[in-house]
C-alpha cells in the first residue's frame, strides 16, 4: 500500500504518543513500555491499521505493535488512534528487515502478516515476508511455541509461503485455501482492508498458521 507522501507524516509520527523512533533501542524492553507483562503480538505491514486496531480493542489482555514501512500509510492509523485511543498498543515505522533490532530473542508471541506484498519476480523472491529470509529473523524473536498467522488472496504468494514454511521445516498447524468458508479456521476472523476489499471481488481468500520447528502446538 503506497499513498501519496504526505509532507510532514515523519515528523507528526516522530511526536506521536502511540509512535515508538525506529531508532529508539526497544528490544527486550517491550514490557517497561507496556507497563505489564502481557503477551506480545505484532502485525508487520498493519497498513491503516484497521486489522489491529479492532484486535486490541478486542483484546485488552494483550499487547500489540503494528509495524508499517511507509509514514504516509501509518499517519492515517494513527489519526484512528486519536478517535479511540487504546493503551495496549504501539506503532512503528520501519522495514521488517530490521525487526530484530526492535525485538529480543523470544520476547513476541505471534506475528499477523496480512496481505504481504507478493513481489512477483523471482529476483525479489527474498523480500516477500514469508520467504526463507524473513521466517528466520521471525525464529529469533518468537517465543518457543509462537505462531506465524497469514492472510492472503495471492495464490501464487499462498503457495510460495507453503514452501518457504516447509524447507524451514516449521510446522504448518492449519491452512485453508477458502477462508470465509471453512468454518473452523473463520472463527473469530477479524476482515483487513485489503481482505474485505478482494473478498468483495470475490477472491478467496487463503490463510495459514505455522509454528516454530519442532513446537507443535496442542
Ligand atoms: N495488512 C494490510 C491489509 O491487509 O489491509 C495492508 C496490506 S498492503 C498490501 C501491505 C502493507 O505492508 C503496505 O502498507 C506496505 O507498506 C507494508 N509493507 C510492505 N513491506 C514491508 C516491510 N518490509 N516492512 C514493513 N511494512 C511493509
Amino acid at each position: 500500500m503506497r499513498l501519496r507522501n504526505i509532507p510532514g507524516s515523519r515528523e507528526t509520527i516522530a511526536e506521536n504518543h502511540w509512535c515508538i523512533p525506529e531508532t529508539e533501542d526497544c528490544s527486550g524492553t517491550w514490557h517497561n513500555i507496556f507497563g505489564n507483562s502481557q503477551p506480545i503480538h505484532i502485525e508487520i505491514g498493519m497498513g491503516k491499521g484497521k486489522f489491529i486496531m479492532a484486535l486490541a480493542k478486542q483484546n485488552p489482555h494483550i499487547n500489540y505493535v503494528g509495524i508499517e514501512k511507509y509514514s504516509s500509510v501509518l499517519l492515517r492509523g494513527l489519526q484512528k488512534m486519536e478517535e479511540e485511543p487504546l493503551e495496549n498498543i504501539r506503532f512503528i515505522r520501519m522495514d521488517a528487515e530490521d525487526i530484530c533490532k526492535m525485538f529480543s530473542h523470544e520476547e513476541v508471541d505471534r506475528i499477523y502478516l496480512n496481505f504481504s506484498d507478493p513481489w512477483p519476480k523471482d529476483r525479489h523472491a527474498k523480500r516477500r515476508l514469508t520467504s526463507h529470509q524473513f521466517l528466520a529473523l521471525y525464529q529469533q524473536i518468537l517465543k518457543k511455541d509462537g505462531i506465524i498467522e497469514f492472510k492472503t488472496d495471492n495464490i501464487g504468494l499462498f503457495d510460495f509461503s507453503l514452501e518457504e514454511i516447509k524447507e524451514a521445516e516449521w510446522t504448518l498447524e492449519a491452512f485453508t485455501r477458502d477462508l470465509h468458508h471453512d468454518e473452523n479456521m473463520n472463527r473469530g476472523n477479524i476482515m483487513t482492508e485489503y481482505e474485505e476489499k478482494f473478498s468483495a471481488k470475490g477472491n478467496p481468500i487463503c490463510k495459514l498458521v505455522a509454528s516454530l520447528p519442532d513446537a507443535k502446538l496442542q
